[in-house]
């Protein structure tokens, strides 16, 4: 089926029978659109990608299944001038991807129109990756996991966090990335207690554990890994005993991980090893996140995540452990989940490395 049959499967459960698509992975995915200003109207009917004069050619090139209109001012203006929703009664938006500025302008398109708001629209369709979704997300992993390789001979005692981290983004680049994926954490000593530290000016010291997790994007898809590593030998007497119980409760969760387990249950697994070693309350986020068009995307692996895994979902696991004002641990991978099981995409060691 089309993705955008697919969709109109969603506006027809409903009772609807139009949508307006504003969430620009989601506009992607249905119809291939990669720019940063567009909206897909789609009807019982009819779809069409409505973006501006920028996107003329981008959009000529990329937009399979949907017309392509170019605006000249505001997207939900052209959508009033075309009548693209002029016959529509029920209309599904995404109120969790429109400014108030824009919904004014969504329910001026179609004044008698009754609107009905919904999130995460396509959330579980976009979860099901197909096998080019996969390739996608495997070569970019592919890169990542050489850059991590590369890194570990160019790590030193004296640079800081931030050469480390330019490091792994032209690296990157060099190799083939799109783009990152996000903003590389490259964490060490102490601001490795911060699950999202941003790369310092901090110089990376003997004994440190460097926390470092990037990923990039191939093809629109992205990945996503994170390794600790030491510098020499860990200078904290509890480092290697926390990273042991870290990659334990990886390698639990990573072998329950299959289709259909429930998200809640696949945390518990890691959080049940990392508590019974008493740093349960250092493990303060979600297991993991689905990864795809976006690098967090549904299903989140979290203790308050009421969503089933589905098959050929791609999913990191990344358990940690932060111990405020001394180091931190995680260690990520990206896997595929699968009827019997999950199909590791991340190839690096995870044994504790020191350079
Ligand atoms: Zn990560
Ligand atoms: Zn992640």
């Amino acid at each position: 089926m089309q993705r955008v049959d697919v969709l109109r499967r969603i506006v027809a459960d409903a009772g609807a029978d139009a949508a307006v698509v504003t969430d620009l992975a989601d506009v992607r995915w249905l119809c291939g659109f990669s720019g940063s200003n567009g909206l897909l109207v789609v009807t019982t009917d009819g779809a069409t990608l409505v973006t501006d004069g920028r996107y003329r050619v981008q959009a000529a090139q990329e937009v399979g299944d949907a017309e392509v209109a170019i605006a000249s001012g505001p997207l939900f203006k052209h959508v009033s001038e075309l009548n693209l929703l002029a016959k529509a009664e029920h209309i599904l938006f995404q109120h969790d991807a429109l400014t108030v500025k824009a919904h004014r302008d969504l329910t001026a398109a179609a004044p008698s129109a009754e609107f009905i708001g919904r999130s995460r629209l396509l959330a579980e369709h976009r979860a099901r990756k197909s096998p080019f979704e996969i390739d996608a997300i495997r070569r970019a992993q592919k890169i990542t996991d050489t850059v991590f390789g590369e890194l570990l001979s160019i790590i030193r005692e004296g640079m800081t966090e931030a050469e480390l981290s330019a490091e792994i983004v032209y690296r990157h680049l060099r190799l083939g990335a799109e783009r990152m994926a996000f903003e590389p954490i490259v964490a060490s000593g102490p601001n490795g207690a911060l699950p999202h530290a941003r790369p310092s000016a901090r110089r990376l010291q003997r004994g440190d554990l460097v926390v470092l997790d990037f990923g990039c994007v191939i093809d629109g898809y992205a990945s996503d890994m994170t390794r600790t590593i030491s510098i020499g030998e860990p200078a904290d007497q509890e480092a290697t005993r926390v990273y042991d119980v870290v990659v334990e409760a990886l390698l639990r969760s990573t072998a329950e991980a299959r289709a259909g387990v429930e998200a809640v249950q696949l945390d518990a697994v890691a959080r049940d090893v990392i508590g019974e070693a008493g740093y349960g309350e250092y493990f303060q986020h979600g297991l993991g996140h689905g990864v795809g068009l976006e690098t967090h995307e549904w299903p989140r692996v979290s203790h308050n995540a009421e969503s089933v895994i589905p098959e050929h979902s791609v999913v990191t696991l990344e358990p940690g452990v932060y111990l405020p004002g001394r180091f931190g641990v995680r260690v990520e991978d990206l896997v595929v989940v699968g009827q019997k099981g999950a199909d590791v995409l991340t190839t690096s060691t995870k044994e504790l490395i020191r350079v």
